[in-house]
Formats: structure tokens, sequence, C-alpha cells
């Protein structure tokens, strides 16, 4: 920490000097003219500005389709023009079911009319603004059931695997799951792969409303009523218009049916506020809920099923409607071929303040920046476009089509894609490749944190340390191995960029002092924000700065900034992960099935209470890692060696066009053909969201997720097909490394 610190006094002392031959990727001449043109980026960013443009652009509920959605793409595209971009909106046509019906009531053993609404408050001029979208999930399926009630918790896999050992069974019933713990989509996966017949979502005070503080509008979490609306798309079987899987959604493309997608879920599903929630849990009998199961709400969990029944009746309008992304473009001077892509979301469930506005005015607010710059005679080496997307809320239906329409020309050109979303007050949130750690590490550098004056990097090494469990973690962060990049699941849209295309992706945000339950909920509003979330926008201009650095270095680099030795001290500590993940289930099993042999289970259970044993599990086998830890040794002695040619190119005055291009196409190296079992649209052999966690990522995810299904024969399979992917990378980059 100490080191660190001298870093910033010294660099804070001597701006101009100290820094000026420090860019990585720039020449001394080079980086001195990128560090001034930085400068005049920074002076024209506004937090006014960005607060305006917040207030704008969430005036209105802006939903995918929704007459305002279009009117703030009219408005976006009027702004890019007027900083001087050269500006347009492209339009797909995407499947975005909204409800018709929404029938949610307890009929035994008393009855109970679920309220389904969210009251506009006085405190919040937003919140009574016509054109909201009702409480929903969409691309829930339509139906009209009636069945029991069963509490599941969360409703992940291991909830269900609990409720085995009680001896309740969720076929043919309604389970009702807290928010929280996955991403919301595997909540009904999980339930309908086990036989449930509809799946209500709500969120627990003890997670989200007064238990964690107060509520809003006096504080900032979820009142009684508040509801997470929210998609339930499969997508980590592949996200974008359900209907054209892999191809851009375009006016003309060839369609499946609603039956031929395979990301839909098949049950129906509805999220509740607590107010609706309460009444329902209350009734329920059976067995009381496990301890850690347990929410905030005055009265005694049960699991059920018993004596409570509900009925629940959905039906959606399963429209076809506009989706409309405003990109923008700066052609680049001297590598006009070369992208520089930065794209954030600008639809929301309803008003959005937060999600996605706060990111959509800062971007724009670069945008502004930038153009300005041009308008004083700077030009970027590389192309910028800027993408603002619509139709990311019901599942990142505006940058998925957009690639898969493009995907051909951004592979070849795409230097990056950065992206960014929501943005609150707090500490740096930086996420993506990580041949680009210690390129993202000095750009964190070199930003201000508003509250505290010092660097976001140190504020964020310091929060590390600090919260670090362990003396030994604390003391690598001290030594400077604080700094990661975390690796990307989904949730946002770098996601095809990323899986899909295989191009380089960062991902940035700032948050973790800014409170909130405001969520896709009606109170995610302007007056939340303000109040809430980053009050006088100074975290608007860190992320402009952020980001903004993050674009003007890739568009100016002489080369480009890729280290790959962290890409590989980073796989090849999940590597070690996998090895000690598959020897720790040896153990477990084991012992798990000597006790089961010998009946502990049973005779430590509560005989007055429903216990059954689970069955004893199949062995775990030796898996064999040596083809993968053996591709790692060839991809360590590559990346070492193109480290070298990197620096010595560095300081020659050769031509670095092909080195360039060999650099930042090599992310697409990580990409399978066929893409992960089950799920072929996710290409990449490093990260992808988890088929049970949703947003979370799964690094090595093909034999991660093997392993972790007791997939044996697939997981030594998966073993072999990442060792070809790595051996097969290492290939590439020595290439690279004889580029003269
Ligand atoms: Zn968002």
């Amino acid at each position: 920490m100490k080191k660190l610190f001298l870093f910033f006094i010294a660099f804070n002392a001597m701006i101009a000097n100290a820094q000026t031959d420090s860019l990585i990727g720039f020449t001394a001449t080079s980086s001195k003219n990128e560090i001034s043109t930085e400068q005049k980026f920074d002076a024209n960013l506004s937090a006014e500005n960005i607060g305006r443009n917040i207030k704008t652009l969430s005036l209105k509920p802006h939903n995918l389709g929704s007459a305002a959605d279009k009117e703030n793409a009219e408005y976006i595209l009027k702004l890019y023009k007027s900083f001087g971009w050269d500006a347009k909106i492209e339009t797909f046509k995407v499947l975005f079911p909204t409800p018709k019906t929404r029938v949610l009531e307890m009929t035994e053993p008393t009855s109970y009319k679920a309220l389904l609404k969210e009251p506009a408050l006085k405190e919040d001029s937003t919140s009574a603004e016509d054109g909201q979208l009702p409480t929903y999930n969409a691309f829930s399926a339509d139906g009209d059931v009636t069945a029991e009630l069963v509490f599941v918790n969360y409703g992940l896999p291991s909830d269900y695997e609990q409720l085995a050992k009680m001896g309740i069974d969720v076929k043919g019933k309604i389970v009702i799951a807290k928010y929280g713990r996955s991403w919301r989509g595997i909540k009904p996966k999980v339930a309908q792969e086990h036989g449930a017949i509809g799946c209500i979502i709500y969120s627990d005070p003890k997670d989200d409303g007064y238990y964690q503080g107060d509520v809003y509008p006096e504080g900032a979490f979820k009142n009684e009523y508040g509801v997470q609306r929210g998609s339930v798309m499969d997508m980590v079987i592949y996200p974008g218009d359900p209907l054209t899987p892999g191809i851009g959604a375009t006016e003309d493309a060839k369609r499946l049916t609603q039956s031929e997608a395979t990301n839909l879920i098949k049950i129906p599903v509805l999220p509740i506020s607590y107010h609706d929630a309460a009444p329902l849990l209350q009734a329920l009998d059976g067995p009381v809920a496990p301890a850690d199961w347990r929410g905030a709400l005055p009265f005694t969990y049960h699991v059920g099923p018993g004596k409570t029944k509900v009925h629940l009746q959905l039906a959606f309008n399963w429209n076809m409607v506009e989706c409309n992304d405003v990109i923008a473009t700066i052609k680049g001077s001297q590598l006009p071929d070369e992208w520089v892509v930065r794209g954030n979301h600008y639809d929301a469930w309803v008003n959005g303040a937060a999600d996605p506005i706060s990111g959509q005015a800062s971007m724009l607010e670069e945008a502004k920046s930038i153009g300005n710059l041009v308008k004083n005679g700077w030009q970027p080496k590389r192309t910028l476009v800027y993408c603002s997307w619509d139709g990311e809320e019901p599942g990142l239906l505006g940058s998925t089509e957009w690639l898969e329409t493009h995907i051909a020309e951004l592979q070849q050109k795409a230097v990056i894609y950065i992206n960014s979303d929501g943005n609150g007050r707090g500490f740096l949130g930086a996420g993506g490749s990580h041949a680009l750690e210690n390129f993202v590490q000095q750009v964190a550098e070199d930003v201000t944190d508003p509250q505290t004056k010092t660097s976001v990097y140190n504020r964020l090494m310091a929060s590390e340390v600090v919260n670090a469990s362990t003396n030994k973690a604390k003391q690598e962060i001290l030594d400077g191995h604080g700094w990661k990049l975390d690796a990307l699941g989904s949730g946002s849209d770098f996601s095809s960029f990323l899986q899909h295309a295989g191009l380089t992706t960062l991902d940035f945000g700032y948050g973790g002092e800014d409170d909130g339950g405001e969520y896709h909920s009606i109170y995610d509003s302007y007056y939340d924000f303000t109040h809430f979330k980053d009050p006088g926008f100074k975290y608007g201009v860190t992320l402009s700065q952020t980001a903004g650095r993050t674009v003007l270095r890739m568009a100016d680099a002489d080369i480009l900034p890729f280290d790959f030795r962290n890409l590989y001290k980073t796989i090849n500590s999940y590597v070690k992960e996998l090895m000690e993940m598959a020897q720790q289930m040896k153990e477990n099993t084991e012992m798990e099935n000597k006790l089961l042999a010998q009946n502990d289970y049973t005779l430590a259970a509560d005989p007055a209470k429903t216990f059954v044993a689970p069955k004893p599990k199949d062995e775990v086998p030796y898996l064999d890692f040596s083809p993968l830890q053996n591709a790692m040794d060839a991809f360590k002695k590559a990346a070492d060696s193109l480290a070298i040619v990197w620096k010595n190119q560095m300081s020659s005055s050769a031509n670095h066009d092909q080195l360039n291009e060999l650099l930042y196409r090599s992310e697409q190296q990580l990409l399978t053909q066929t893409g992960l079992p089950r799920r072929g649209w996710y290409r990449h052999n490093i990260y992808a969201p988890g088929f049970y966690t949703g947003y979370g990522v799964k690094t090595l995810p093909g034999i991660r997720e093997a392993i972790e299904q007791r997939n044996w024969a697939e997981a030594q399979q998966q073993i072999i097909v990442t060792a070809d992917v790595v051996n097969h990378f290492a290939t590439y980059l020595s290439q690279a490394a004889s580029t003269k």
C-alpha cells in the first residue's frame, strides 16, 4: 500500500513529466501528446450536464417498444450529431412480450388477492407517470394454474436437494422463491426441471428491504410494495431475440417459431412485493423452514405444501417490436479499419435513472468531449464507434442483434468493446479480458476518486486490503498483487462481444456506496438517484474519465497494450482451482458415502421430523489434467517471448500494423467452433455465464460445469478441448512473437 501511495504523490507532483514516457503502448512523444489530449478531454466533462441528461432521459417510463423509448433514441441521435459524430439509428425487429392478464390469489385456506402494483409516492414525481409497464417477468410463459404452494428458499439446485431430504417434492406445485443468490431466470428454470407448474419470485425484506436499512422514500431500501421486474429468458442458452439465435433480427431474417426457441421458460413466472408475499408465506404449513432459509417477515417461515393453495394466471401480448440502436462513429485518421467500440444501453424497465441512464449519460458526456477535441483539430488514430443500445433489459436484444448482424466485420476490425451500464457512488468495478489487466490498472491509477482525491485504484486497493479475510491475502495486496480484473459472466451488453464473437472486452462501473432497492422498479427515478445513488453526479464524471481514457488510449496506442502473461496467470489459477475442486469432491463424496453406509445421517436426524437420506453418490474418478497442464506450459513460454518482442517493437520505429492486428484478434483464438456443451452460442472457452448461476461467471466453463454436474466423461473430454484451445492460442502467440 505504501508503495502505491508514494507512486501517487510522485504522479501528482510531476504530472507533466513523470508520466509522459510511461503510458503503456505509447512512445515517449506520443505519450506526452496523449496525456495532453486527456487533460483537454477531462476539462470538457460536466457533472451538471450529466445530471441534466439523466433527468431528461429518465423523465418518462421508456421500456423497449414504447413511444418514450423511441423519443429517447431520437434525442440521443440528435446529441451525437450535435457533438459532430456521424450517427444513425439501426433498427431490428424483436419479440417482446408485455402483460395482458396478471392474477395471483390465494384460494385456500383463506383468500387473498395480490395487489401486483407499486403505488406512486408524492416525494417522487416520476413514480406517478403514465406508461409504466406493470410488474412482471418478461418471457414468462402464458398459463393458468392452481396448486399447493411450496417455499423453495432461493430456488437453487441445492435448495431442492434440501427439500428432498425433507421428503418434499414440488411436482405439480407452485413454488415461491426469494430473489437473490442467482440470476432470476435460474429460479423458474430449476423449478421447471423439478416439475413445478408455476413460479413466484419475491423480494424478502431481509435481503432487500427494512432489514437492510430505511425504506424508500425515507431511505434507499425496498419498501413493502416495491417489485423487481426483469427478464426470465434462459439467457445462459443464448441471449438476444429468442427467434433469431446466431443471426441479426433484421426485417427479413429467417425466424424460429416461439415453440422452437430453446431459451423460453415453459411455466408462468411472476415477481411480487413482500407485501403480497407475506399472506401467502404466513399461511404455509408443513415443516418449519431451515434456519438459513428464513427471511425477515414477522412470522415463522414454513415450507409447505399443505392446505395453502394459490391461483396464478398470466397472459401476454407476444408482440414484435422495433429495437433501435443508435450508432455513432468518428473515423480514425491513420487506422480507420481498426475500431474501438463503446456501448451502454438506454432502454429501461420503467424510468431507469440509475439502470441504465446514469451510464448512458456518462457515455454521452464522453462523446461530447471527444466531439469537442475533434472540433479543435484532434483526430483519433483508430475509428471510434459509440453504441447506445436498445432492448438490453428483456435479454441483451439490441447489442446481441447488432453484433450478430456485423460479426464478420467486427471480428476483422474491432480492437475492443468497452461496456458500462448503471453507475453509482463508490469503488471502481472493472472486468474483462485479462490481457489488458496492466493497462486497466494504469487507467485506474490516472483517474481521481471524487470523494477522497486519491486515485480510484488506490481507493479500491485500500478497500480490498481492509476487507481481505486473511493476513496472507492482505500482504499480497500490500505487495502489489491485489489488482485483478473480474471475469465476465453475463447481465449486460458485453456478453455477445466477448462470449460469442471473441472480441477483447472491458466492463466498467462504480458502486458499493449507493444503497438501494430501486432496481427495476418504478422507484429507479431521478429523485432516488439524486438522493441515494450519486448526488451531484460526481461518479458520472469519474466513469466518463475511466471509460473515456480507455477509449482514447486504445484508439491512439502505438502498440496495443496487451500483455498475455497476465492472462496466463489468471487461467493457470483457474486450472489449479479446478484440480483442487475435483480432489475436494472426491474426498467429500467418499466421506458422505461412508456416513450413509453407516446410517449416520438417519441416526443424527430428529425422528419426529421427516428425513429422507440422500442416495449414495457415484465415486469421483481421478481426472487427467496433464494435457491442459502441458498446454499451459506452452502458453507461458509463448506469452513470455511475445512480451519481449512487444517491448522491442516499442523502441523500434518499424511499422506495428501487423503486430497490432495479431494482438487485437487474439481473443478470437479462445473460441471453439462448436461452443459449450448444450449451448453452442457460447463459444468462449475461458469465460461464460453459469448454467445454474446466470449472471455469475463460470471460468473454464466446459470443464468446471461438467465437474459440478458430476459428468466425469464430459469433464475429461472438456479438459482435452480446453487443452487444444490453449495449445492453439500458444501457437498463435508464438506466431505474433515472430513478427518483424
Ligand atoms: Zn442495465
